[in-house]
């Protein structure tokens, strides 16, 4: 039996793992599960799948948790330590990291220290500390969850890197692609939450209908696949059919397809290097019948822009772009700021941000921190003008 450390394990991603491992339940056994706050989910999980380690993120759930599962032999840990041990000193053959944000970091770096393969759905893994994992882990053995990497990383097997022309980077342009920025002022949170294809957690929802997040997985992808930002682009593809593509130097253009569903790359990378029979409904190719593709709009769209100027500034300047929209985003939620917001602060902050090149694993850390309470600074002044 393989032994699975599931890192965010109620969450959208976390769920949908869960679902692909009942389906090699006889070669999976998981030996780690973690939640942020949904205890009633997390008690289930464990009583199904008996882990040896629990994380829940503070001490308060973790006493109640302790009294839930008091006839359970799970260890049961808290906080960010727990999801390092969970990561890199439990005995896992696999970690899947499914964690939502820049809490990700420290727990890949614990499991890539500790030589562990990794399954990576938390993308702020790579936005953040990309330029420190490639410099310090150049062995890293990380398959990428993220649908767009997963094809990218599919089409990629057997390529050289150096024939590559571009990779074209899909992006579905969510709820609000053809809105005029004059309708973008009014739009609501619970418009905001309602995603044409994807059901995903509330985060990365608002994150694609501010094309933020095709912003993050830009440079989430310039890292994975060493391209620099010119040679990678992005395309507005609504059916969210093709998952991404490369084109060659010699023109040939290879796409990968299938049904808008993690659970596809979940197990891809589980059975990696083979394939197996997937419980995700096959492509009807005449149901389909037509894809569509058309350019973003970056002056609709600004977080685009941002995320290309900042992954090209590099140093720390993605971190301030993840750590300012993490706080921006939670504010937009709560309905304290606008749609419209949400970006225009993000740029606020990143102007404000003194750039550190070659940053060290404490400068991400401490401009985290910078960027987090500059957010809410700015937030804060905004809202009392
Ligand atoms: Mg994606």
């Amino acid at each position: 039996m393989k032994k699975l450390v599931l890192l965010g394990s109620t969450g959208s991603i976390g769920t949908q793992t869960l679902d692909i491992i009942d389906a090699f339940s006889d070669e999976w056994k998981v030996i780690g599960l973690s939640a942020n706050s949904n205890l009633d989910l997390l008690e289930k999980q464990a009583r199904k799948y008996e882990p040896l380690y629990v994380v829940i993120m503070n001490e308060r759930a973790k006493k109640e948790l302790e009294d839930r599962l008091s006839d359970l032999k799970a260890t049961i840990l808290v906080g960010e330590e727990g999801l390092e041990f969970l990561a890199g000193e439990t005995d896992a053959d696999f970690v899947i990291n499914a964690l939502v944000g820049a809490v990700g970091l420290k727990p890949t770096i614990a499991a890539l220290k500790a030589g562990r393969k990794i399954g990576l759905a938390n993308k702020e893994s790579m936005v953040i500390g990309g330029e420190i994992i490639n410099k310090y882990f150049p062995e890293r053995d990380i398959l990428p969850i993220d649908s767009e990497h997963n094809a990218i990383f599919q089409i990629l097997e057997g390529e050289k890197s150096s024939d590559v022309e571009n990779i074209i980077l899909t992006a579905s342009g969510g709820p609000f692609r053809n809105y005029t920025l004059e309708s973008l002022k009014k739009v609501t949170v619970e418009e905001a939450l309602r995603h044409p294809v994807w059901n995903m957690g509330n985060k990365i929802t608002i994150d694609s209908a501010t094309l933020m997040n095709k912003g993050l997985e830009l440079i989430e992808a310039h890292w994975l696949f060493n391209q620099p930002y010119d040679k990678i682009k992005v395309v507005i593809h609504p059916e969210s059919i093709i998952h991404s593509m490369v084109e060659f130097v010699d023109g040939s253009i290879k796409a990968v397809l299938s049904t808008a569903d993690m659970r596809l790359p979940i197990q891809h990378v589980l059975t990696f290097p083979e394939r197996r029979q997937c419980k995700v409904k096959k492509l009807d190719l005449y149901e389909i019948a037509q894809l569509n593709f058309s350019k973003a709009d970056y002056n609709k769209f600004t977080a685009l822009k941002l995320a290309y100027q900042a992954g090209r500034a590099g140093g720390t300047m993605p971190v301030v772009l993840n750590s300012a929209n993490e706080i921006a985003v939670s504010a937009f939620l709560k309905r304290e700021i606008t749609f419209l917001d949400i970006t225009a602060i993000i740029e606020k902050v990143l102007n404000m941000h003194e750039n550190i090149q070659d940053p060290l694993l404490e400068d991400i850390y401490e401009v985290d921190r910078w960027a987090r309470s500059k957010t809410r600074e700015v937030i804060g002044i905004a809202n009392n003008n």
